[in-house]
C-alpha cells in the first residue's frame, strides 16, 4: 500500500509547473484527512495544489489537524474550514453527539477559520440541536456554513438564521431548475460544483447551466473534493478540465466562477453577528 501511495505522490510531483498565463483556480473543497497525511506529507499536497496553478483551497479535514498541518506549511494559499468531524466516521453521527459542540468551540478559540464544513445533514436533521448550535456559531464568529445536503436543509437552516452564508456543497447534486428556485429565493447562498460533470463535457457547457451561470454570476465556484487519499490524484486533472470548459464563457464570467466569487465569500470581510 506505501510503495504505490509513494509511486503515485511521484506520479503528482511530476506534473510540469502550471504555465503563468493560465487562468488561477480556487479550489473550494479540499479535504486533507488523516489517512492522506501519509500519502502525501504537507509540503508534497502543497506541491501537488501549486502545479495544479491554485491560487487558493478552502480546506477541511477529518481531523482538523490536516488543515492546521497545511495551513502552517502555506497560510498563502490554504484557507481553513473547521470540519466538525474528528475521524472519517463520524460523517453519519455527528448530529447526534453533542461532543461535537464542546469540539468546534474549542477549535475556534484556537485556530482561525472561514467556515464550518463541509458537513453533511438532511432534511428535518437540520433542526436538531446540534446543528443549530453550529448555525449560532457561524453566526457569532461570521462563519460560512459549507453544507452537503439537501434543499429542505438548506431551507431549514435559513429559518434559524436568515443571514446566513451558505456554501452548498456539490450544489446539492440537484438540477439546474431547483438551484435557479433555490439561489432566487436566498441572496446569500452560493454553491460549488465539486463531483459535478453534468455542466460541461468536451470543454462546452450545457445550455441550461450556461444559463444559470450568466443568470447568478457571484453565485458558483469551484472544487475537486478530495474525500478519499486518491483523489489527490484529481486535483490537477480536474483543474484542468475546469479551465476547458471554463474558455467556454466570457473571460469575466470565467474569473468570477474560476477564482473570483470564492474570494470574494470567503476572504471578504463578514462581521460576527
Ligand atoms: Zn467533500
Amino acid at each position: 500500500m506505501r510503495v504505490i501511495f509513494a509511486a503515485l505522490a511521484a506520479v503528482l510531483l511530476a506534473r510540469p509547473a502550471a504555465a503563468a498565463d493560465e487562468l488561477p483556480i480556487f479550489d473550494a473543497h479540499i479535504h486533507y484527512s488523516h489517512d492522506a497525511w501519509t500519502m502525501l506529507p504537507p509540503d508534497e499536497a502543497i506541491a501537488v495544489l501549486r502545479k495544479a496553478g491554485l491560487r487558493r483551497a478552502l480546506v477541511s479535514s477529518s481531523s482538523d489537524d490536516g488543515t492546521q498541518k497545511l495551513y502552517d506549511a502555506a497560510p498563502d494559499l490554504i484557507v481553513p474550514e473547521l470540519r466538525p468531524y474528528r475521524s472519517r466516521g463520524e460523517l453519519s453521527t455527528w448530529l447526534h453527539d453533542p461532543t461535537v459542540i464542546q469540539h468546534l468551540e474549542d477549535r475556534l478559540a484556537r485556530y482561525k477559520y472561514v467556515g464550518i464544513g463541509e458537513f453533511h445533514v438532511y432534511g428535518a436533521d437540520a433542526d436538531l440541536p446540534v446543528m443549530r448550535r453550529v448555525v449560532e456559531l457561524a453566526k457569532q464568529h461570521g462563519l460560512i456554513l459549507h453544507l452537503h445536503g439537501d434543499a429542505e436543509a438548506i431551507d431549514r437552516v435559513f429559518a434559524q438564521d436568515p443571514g446566513a452564508h451558505i456554501l452548498w456543497a456539490h450544489s446539492g447534486f440537484d438540477r439546474p431548475e431547483r438551484l435557479r428556485a433555490m439561489l432566487s429565493k436566498y441572496k446569500t447562498l452560493s454553491a460549488d460544483l465539486a463531483v459535478r460533470s453534468d455542466h460541461a463535457s468536451d470543454g462546452k457547457l450545457d445550455p441550461e447551466w450556461r444559463q444559470l451561470f450568466t443568470d447568478f454570476p457571484d453565485r458558483f465556484m469551484l472544487g475537486t473534493d478530495t474525500y478519499t487519499p486518491e483523489r489527490w490524484y484529481y486535483v490537477a486533472e480536474h483543474a484542468s478540465w475546469s479551465r476547458a470548459w471554463l474558455t467556454d464563457l466570457p473571460r469575466d464570467l470565467a474569473e468570477r466562477l474560476a477564482y473570483r466569487n470564492a474570494e470574494a465569500l470567503l476572504l471578504g470581510e463578514r462581521v460576527p453577528r
